[in-house]
């Protein structure tokens, strides 16, 4: 893979990442699994727009695609990597986490993996979960995804949302290690008046004014760090079919699509972005000799990039 030369300067350099994925697997929609072979794929369009934009910007990227995305359209996953950035897994076929069995998780994502690295013929090193929901009642996740040989994670909200479907209010928001080898990559957040709001990602970075998002991306990078971005593929497809759904779930997955694109181009004319997975390798070095003269040009503080577990976060990350 391409390395970005910007992600070598000093600083905190965050994460720009791409859920792909069609338009009628949010769940928002609800789309049932038996309809999804019939819906013509709109995938396309959207990707080429940010490839050529992440080009533009000479930026890296990771994606995370869904494994049933990639085998019905394995040449865009090849498109992806033939441009430079990582691909990373979305799981197979969308189903939260917290609505499998142990075994299925594993099944989803072993299937999704195997599919991937057919593709790609390299191995897949990170993994997110669908809506965001891994948290301490399912962190047998990190088990798996270890047996799995996985090298990290980018599924927890370290925050409540607004609609209840996710979120871990008291988990860590800045990197850590969850199993040896494996590094969580939190969901990242705004801290507004002592409370944590979800921020930067999805319908949060569709909805808000854009000072929300760069006061997020500001308040983090203050504190060294890495703001993992997410946009999924859809959001850049303002002309998509419109589902009937209730208004509230109406306004969140279709809510300011055309705004997509020209915050996309804002973040990327403002901010250096680098591949999870280099970010992954940075913390992995820093945290075993955080006094080297490597961790200075590293993303978060030694302190952040150390073991943590669930429980207790707050303390840490209120301190400064
Ligand atoms: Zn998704």
């Amino acid at each position: 893979m391409t390395t970005n030369p910007e992600s070598e300067l000093s600083g905190a350099v965050s994460a720009l990442t791409f859920d792909v994925e069609e338009w009628f697997h949010a769940h928002a929609l609800n789309v049932p699994r038996a309809k999804w072979g019939a819906i013509p794929s709109r995938l396309e369009r959207p990707v080429d727009e940010i490839l050529s934009l992440l080009d533009e910007h000479a930026t890296w990227a990771t994606f995370f695609v869904l494994g049933w995305v990639a085998s019905r359209s394995p040449l865009i996953v090849k498109r992806i990597q033939d441009a430079g950035h990582e691909i990373a897994s979305h799981g197979y076929w969308h189903q939260p986490v917290t609505r499998q069995s142990r075994a299925d998780f594993r099944a989803d994502v072993s299937q999704s993996k195997s599919v991937l690295e057919e593709i790609i013929g390299e191995a897949v090193s990170g993994y997110r979960a669908p809506s965001y929901s891994v948290g301490p009642k399912n962190d047998w996740v990190f088990d798996e995804l270890n047996s799995l040989k996985f090298a990290y994670d980018s599924s927890v909200y370290p925050a409540p949302a607004p609609h209840g479907g996710y979120g871990v209010p008291g988990a860590s928001p800045v990197p850590h290690r969850v199993r040896p080898g494996l590094w969580e990559f939190p969901l990242p957040t705004l801290r507004l008046l002592g409370r944590r709001l979800p921020a930067a990602t999805g319908a949060y970075l569709r909805l808000a004014p854009m000072f929300v998002t760069r006061w997020a991306l500001d308040q983090n990078r203050r504190r060294s760090i890495p703001v993992v971005v997410n946009i999924h593929t859809w959001e850049l497809d303002p002309h998509q079919p419109r589902w009937r759904v209730p208004p509230l779930l109406r306004l969140r997955h279709y809510g300011n699509l055309r705004s997509t694109r020209g915050k996309l181009e804002r973040l990327l004319a403002a901010h250096r972005f680098a591949p999870l997975r280099e970010i992954r390798e940075r913390c992995e070095l820093r945290s075993v000799s955080p006094a080297g003269a490597r961790g200075q040009r590293c993303m978060a503080a030694p302190e952040e990039c150390a073991d943590q577990p669930w429980a207790g976060q707050t303390a840490v990350v209120q301190r400064r």
